[in-house]
C-alpha cells in the first residue's frame, strides 16, 4: 500500500516523502481512510507506530481544502498531555505541511502566554495545545472554537494518568457539538472509554 492509494494530496504525499517515508505503516493504513471519510475514530496506539501521522496527514488533506476562507478561528485542536508531546506534534504538522499554506501552533504552560495570544489573533489554523493552558486561553477568550472541525485527543490515557479529565470535559463543553473526533492512546483503560464514549458515532480501531 502506498500514500497515494490512501487518499492523499501530491503535497502531501511529497512532504511524507521528503521525510523518506516509503510506505504508510499499519496505523496510518487503517486510520486514514476512517477520518479522511470523515468518521470518528478510537485508535490504540503505542508511540513509534506513526500514530501522529496517522491523524495530522488526513487532517491536512481535510484543512487544505478550506484556506480560500483564510480565517482566523481554529479548525483543529490537538490535545496533548505534555509540552514536550505538543512540540513533538506541532513539529511534525510542520513537517507534513510544508508544501501547504496551514498554520499551526503550539501552546503549553510553564511560558509567557502573551506571543501564544499574539499568534492567534494572527490566525492558526491547527492548535496543539496542553490542557491547563487550553482552558486559561479560552477563558481569556484568546482562542475561539466555533469554527472547531477536527479534535484529536492524543495519548488519552496519559492526561488521565495526569489528572486531566475534568479539565478535558470542560474543554468538550466549550466545543461546537458537530465535529470530528479522534482519540489516540496506548492502552484502553476505562476512564479512556469514558471519555471515548462521549464521542456519539465513535468506531473501535485496533492496529494488526
Ligand atoms: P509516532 O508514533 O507518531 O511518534 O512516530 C514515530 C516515528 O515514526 C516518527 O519519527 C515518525 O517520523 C516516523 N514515521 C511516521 N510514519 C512513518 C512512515 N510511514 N514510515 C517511516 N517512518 C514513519
Amino acid at each position: 500500500m502506498s500514500f497515494s492509494t490512501l487518499g492523499l494530496s501530491p503535497a502531501i504525499i511529497k512532504a511524507v516523502q521528503d521525510q523518506g517515508y516509503q510506505h504508510p505503516t499499519p496505523i496510518q493504513q487503517q486510520a486514514i481512510p476512517v477520518i479522511l471519510a470523515g468518521k470518528d475514530l478510537i485508535a490504540t496506539a503505542q508511540t513509534g507506530t506513526g500514530k501522529t501521522a496517522a491523524f495530522v496527514l488526513p487532517i491536512l488533506e481535510k484543512l487544505q481544502h478550506i484556506q480560500t476562507r483564510r480565517s482566523k478561528r481554529i479548525k483543529a485542536l490537538i490535545i496533548t498531555p505534555t509540552r514536550e508531546l505538543a512540540v513533538q506534534v506541532a513539529s511534525n504538522v510542520a513537517q507534513y505541511s510544508q508544501h501547504l499554506n496551514v498554520r499551526c501552533l503550539a501552546v503549553y504552560g510553564g511560558v509567557d502566554s502573551d506571543a501564544q495570544k499574539q499568534s492567534l489573533i494572527e490566525g492558526v489554523d491547527i492548535l496543539v495545545a496542553t490542557p491547563g493552558r487550553l482552558l486559561d486561553l479560552a477563558h481569556q477568550r484568546a482562542v475561539h472554537f466555533d469554527e472547531l472541525e477536527h479534535l484529536v485527543l492524543d495519548e488519552a490515557d496519559r492526561m488521565v494518568d495526569m489528572g486531566f479529565v475534568d479539565d478535558i470535559y470542560n474543554i468538550l463543553d466549550r466545543l461546537p457539538s458537530q465535529r470530528q473526533n479522534l482519540l489516540f492512546s496506548a492502552t484502553m483503560t476505562d476512564s479512556v472509554r469514558v471519555i471515548a464514549n462521549e464521542f456519539s458515532d465513535s468506531k473501535q480501531d485496533k492496529p494488526a
